[in-house]
């Protein structure tokens, strides 16, 4: 008989980790005790060889699915003749002050979906069932540790049932802290637009609604969602309407992955990401045959050829889409559960083809979560409320992800994910990284671990600016960890700046923009003790010489940066207000300061007011308002203005987001090279040691092909070839200068699947190692994570 010792650390508590090795144990009888400890889980078995070689196999291949394993030690022992009599989950006493993970929200299991849709369960259509593999954590944690009385269900006080399951070590509610049935859980209610409870079953008067052509907030995990049905292009018209919201793409849920079959192109690599228990808002390629709105007023996706999916992930939802169950003809016994409904025929079942489920809130301000709040504040959209008193006490927005590589790539960080860390190679000082402005977030590091938050979004708001001290506040509480040292962005007017400089009352460093781009990469890939070389290629983000850069050739390492190339820069005429009105920045790469508009690019512009002009014009002239941009984002919105795509873009990342799309499927990223990029290296010109882009050479030779007649689809594609064998060819030049083979490639524009597919293959193709985000957005959600890294090995 020998002894088994295994120690496993990670997200493995509150996730029904010690009633899996309870079972576990059983299947292979073995004898002993599992219990948790500060670092996570320790459990001691005694058996023969065989039976603990498969049950340690086990341990980390079949664990739960929100166990998130960091490592496994084990020993294996002579067990003596001591050996134990039976098997025990040994009760684990939790110390105030013990630093345990919190496991994120995650979506209904399916045990948990079946007592659902069972009509004999006591839990029958009961929309806050759950159990130790599902169900809100994250978002109803007031403090550590993470019980049921420093929760906001303790006002609920288990009944006989409830409490029976929560005792029992066997049970899959063991130790469930959110557990609740009918008798002594929240209940759900319907409120009109005025706030007036309306009598009837709660879920049938919101379909009523929806199916009309209404709006209806309805209460989820991470905070309230706007809903509406996305087939009608009516109701989609006065959603975006009312909450201000005109081109920006809206997400929506599908009852099951045969209507997201309906919708987008879905392969098993999206089909997985679907149905992770995150349940994120997967970006995918839209089927030109999918039923939701389109049109003038932007519909559902506002033309950018691609569409957000989710599925249900409260119970909730499930029964939105399907509201009572469905039972198979021939075995009536069984009940068919929304995700295993396969094939595009089945959908019809569901109730709606596809809801519309957008934050609920207005434009940039966070999502409501409190129920008064969203009476008052959503009071303007909606015209029905579905809610319910299980406070939220932490806003999350969705998660966003798509596949990148056939992995799940994230690209915003939220429900589902947070509070999960990235694991660092070695613990670093308690650091608060502020993020940027705009997909603003923050992280603090406690240890060997980065806690990044959720989305907070643009920080111009007062509401939002008041969520991002509320984060920093509860993110404080709920890690334990009191930080030693603020880490922000250079930028003197970001919000995040003024808080760290002004109200945090701790030593502050500044991190450039996109070294905190390239760190984050980094610390991602755990790879912080070497240099890289970074492209990151951004929108907009302040250099240390003061202008905005955002195309950007480092040479990083995790705590300092050079700047080996980087894209001209050009005036960009009234600042943000060329954010908007991209025609400005188009002018901006053509004008010659002090000359005006060569006359072979004056038709481009015809369409633009002659007085706008010369007042751009002037302001070039005079280098009025007219700060210096290098970035790649604003090359492409110049690109989309001269390819045709519009005049003034609604929200940022419109253009480049309309630019690719224009491309079609067309785009070969192997084709032969055209007469200008076959000598792209004539616009890289030698500065001291490093190259610097010519910008406005490019944009000249695209604006001569448009004035030769080449229409928008053959411009977009232009554009990104170019762009392509630029990114290559610096990439080559920097390997050259510094020696170093691995590049890591961030910032906004690698969401561009056409850069980030093409790119990416050609540099390994070459020989180098190439980084690429998984987990943290390219765009500005990673920076917080970057900049508390950095600043935690500055002062280490
Ligand atoms: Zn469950
Ligand atoms: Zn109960």
């Amino acid at each position: 008989m020998q002894r088994l010792h295994v120690h496993i650390t990670g997200v493995v508590q509150g996730v029904g980790f010690r009633p899996f090795v309870h079972s576990l144990a059983d299947r292979f009888r073995l004898l002993g005790w599992v219990i948790n400890d500060t670092r996570g889980v320790e459990i001691e078995v005694d058996g023969n060889p065989e039976q603990l070689d498969s049950f340690l196999d086990a341990l980390t291949t079949e664990a739960p699915p929100l166990a998130q394993i960091v490592s496994v030690d084990h020993e294996i022992i002579d067990a003596g003749t001591d050996i134990h009599k039976r098997f025990e989950i040994r009760s684990s006493e939790i110390v105030k002050g013990e630093r345990v993970l919190i496991s994120p929200d995650v979506a209904v299991c399916h045990d948990c979906l079946r007592e659902m849709y069972d009509p004999d369960d006591p839990r029958y259509r009961y929309p806050f069932l759950n159990c130790t593999n599902c169900g809100p954590r994250f978002t109803i944690i007031e403090e550590l540790p993470y019980d049921r009385p420093l929760t906001t269900m303790r006002s609920f006080g288990m009944c006989e049932m409830c409490s029976r399951e929560y005792k029992a070590p066997s049970d899959r509610r063991f130790h469930a802290q959110p557990t609740c049935c009918p008798t002594c859980g929240p209940s759900l209610e319907f409120l009109d637009s005025d706030g007036e409870k309306i009598d009837g079953d709660p879920i049938e008067l919101a379909i009523d609604l929806l199916k009309n052509g209404k709006i209806v907030a309805i209460k989820g995990i991470g905070g309230f969602h706007l809903a509406c049905d996305a087939t009608n292009p009516d109701a989609v018209r006065i959603l975006r309407e009312r909450k201000h919201r005109e081109a920006k793409p809206l997400a929506v849920m599908v009852g099951g992955i045969g209507a997201a079959r309906r919708l987008a192109e879905i392969n098993e690599d999206a089909e997985r990401a679907l149905l992770s228990p995150a349940r994120p808002i997967v970006i995918l390629s839209e089927n030109p045959e999918s039923p939701v709105a389109d049109g003038s007023t932007g519909g559902v996706t506002g033309g950018v050829g691609t569409i957000g999916v989710m599925l249900p992930y409260a119970p909730l939802h499930h029964l939105l889409f399907r509201p009572l169950p469905i039972k198979p003809p021939d075995d009536p016994s069984s009940i068919i559960l929304p995700e295993e409904i396969g094939g595009p025929s089945d959908p019809g079942a569901d109730a709606f083809a596809a809801l519309v489920m957008t934050s609920g809130n207005i434009s940039d301000e966070p999502i409501a979560a409190d129920n008064y709040e969203a009476l008052d504040r959503l009071s303007g959209i909606a015209d029905g409320f579905l809610m319910h008193n299980r406070p939220i006490h932490r806003r999350a927005d969705d998660s966003v992800a798509t596949i990148r590589d056939g992995v799940t790539t994230i690209w915003r960080w939220g429900r589902g994910h947070v509070p999960r860390p990235v694991f660092l190679p070695e613990p670093l000082p308690p650091v608060l990284g502020v993020g940027g402005e705009l997909k603003s977030t923050i992280c603090h590091i406690r240890e060997n671990k980065a806690f990044v938050s959720p989305h907070i979004g643009d920080l111009k708001t007062f509401e939002t600016y008041e969520f991002l001290r509320e984060t920093i506040e509860h993110q404080s509480l709920i890690l334990d960890v009191q930080p030693e040292a603020v880490a922000c962005d250079m930028h003197p007017d970001y919000h995040s700046t003024r808080w760290a400089q002004e109200e945090s009352g701790l030593p502050v460093i500044q991190v450039q923009h996109h070294q905190a781009h390239a760190v984050a990469l980094m610390a991602e890939h755990g790879q912080l003790d070497k240099e890289i070389i970074a492209l990151v290629m951004d929108g907009t983000g302040y250099g240390t010489d003061g202008a905005i850069w955002g195309g950007e050739i480092l040479r990083s390492s995790v705590i300092e940066f050079e700047r080996t190339g980087h894209f001209s820069y050009a005036p960009l005429p009234g600042g943000d207000a060329a954010i908007k009105e991209v025609w400005r920045t188009a002018l901006g790469r053509l004008c010659v300061k002090g000359e005006g508009l060569p006359d072979e690019f004056v038709p481009l512009f015809r369409d633009i007011p002659p007085d706008r002009i010369a007042m751009v014009q002037t302001m070039i002239d005079a280098d009025i308002n007219c700060p210096q941009v290098g970035s790649l984002g604003r090359l492409y919105d110049a690109a989309a203005f001269i390819a045709g795509i519009g005049m003034d873009a609604q929200f940022d990342g419109q253009f480049p987001m309309l630019l690719e799309a224009a491309c079609g499927r067309d785009f070969s990223p192997d084709e032969k090279p055209d007469s200008f990029s076959a000598n792209i290296e004539n616009l890289f010109i030698e500065i001291g040691n490093g190259f610097l882009i010519d910008g406005d050479e490019l944009i000249r030779e695209l604006a001569r092909r448009r004035l030769a007649g080449a229409g928008t689809q053959k411009i977009a594609i232009l554009f990104h070839h170019w762009v392509l064998r630029i990114l290559e060819h610096a990439a080559n030049e920097a390997r050259r200068i510094t020696e170093l083979e691995t590049v890591g490639l961030t910032g906004g524009c690698f969401m561009n699947r056409i850069l980030h597919e093409s790119l990416k293959p050609r540099l390994i193709a070459q020989g180098f190692d190439v980084l690429t985000h998984r987990i943290m957005p390219p765009n500005d959600g990673c920076v917080s994570l970057g900049q508390a890294v950095s600043v935690g090995y500055m002062i280490r």
